[in-house]
């Protein structure tokens, strides 16, 4: 009788305890959690197009996609590196960077975010505005041409579907990336007509890119405009368009990082 009584008052006060633990454990986990989430800075990798042997697209006066993208990546990257984000560009002068070593890189890195700047062509030379791109197939014929131009220069042949599908499966962000793009695209469009520029908004477009492939995280490719197109051209050249271009890019960020903590959890370090 005596040690059924013991018995209970242990297993009351077990009980109790285990019940006041894991009070104690939750609510300094979500604490910990919350410091953690307020202190994890994120690492965004921009990735300047082209560069060295490969000088992309070529605009009306012998222009080189390869030095656009680099200053705007440039000017991207200082301004994020400011706004309290780890950057890491992957290339900082003219250098030749083969497509699948820029996002080795940024896997390497552990990135939270991948950016690929580029600059669009066209045979119709009044072609202009913005479109972002997120990894994905595609039956659209102008979104295979843009993928098939920026894909030239890579080793390996993108006509392998089962190499493309197997990479969709197993690593790309679909949806992550997607919305990603989605924040990117509607931001550079708002600050493209804050600052009274004629443009045109081409939207969110997908296609199997090379360098998109293999990514371990959000990843997103900008055409952020036609380097065919005279007018767009010489305005993608000055400082002043390319920091509302850079201002959209930012802004789209800050959006994504706020709505969506993909970026930040999915980081291993
Ligand atoms: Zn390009």
């Amino acid at each position: 009788m005596k040690i059924k009584k013991e018995s209970i008052i242990f297993i009351i006060v077990t009980f109790g305890m285990l019940f006041l633990l894991s009070d104690i454990s939750k609510s300094d986990l979500e604490a910990a959690s919350g410091a953690l989430y307020k202190h994890k800075i994120l690492r965004i990798v921009v990735d300047p197009g082209h560069g060295g042997k490969d000088p992309g697209a070529i605009g009306p006066r012998g222009e080189k996609e390869k030095d656009i993208t680099l200053a705007l990546s440039m000017e991207l990257a200082m301004r994020l590196h400011e706004q309290g984000f780890e950057v890491f560009l992957t290339r900082k002068g003219d250098t030749f960077i083969p497509l699948e070593e820029r996002t080795a890189f940024a896997n390497r890195m552990k990135a939270g975010l991948f950016i690929s700047v580029h600059v669009n062509a066209n045979d119709k030379a009044s072609l202009q505005g913005v479109e972002t791109y997120f990894l994905n197939l595609t039956t659209d014929p102008s979104a295979i041409k843009v993928a098939d131009r920026e894909n030239a220069i890579a080793s390996k042949s993108m006509s392998d579907l089962q190499f493309i599908i197997k990479d969709l499966t197993l690593n790309a962000k679909i949806n992550e990336s997607s919305r990603f793009a989605t924040s990117i695209q509607k931001s550079i469009i708002s600050s493209l007509g804050k600052s009274g520029n004629t443009y045109k908004d081409h939207g969110v477009k997908q296609a199997p890119f090379y360098v998109l492939m293999g990514a371990q995280m959000p990843a997103i490719l900008i055409e952020t405009g036609f380097i065919t197109n005279a007018k767009e051209c010489k305005l993608l050249q000055k400082k002043s368009y390319q920091n509302s271009i850079v201002n959209g890019i930012i802004s789209g960020i800050n959006v994504y990082v706020t709505k969506s903590n993909y970026a930040y959890n999915s980081r291993n370090s």
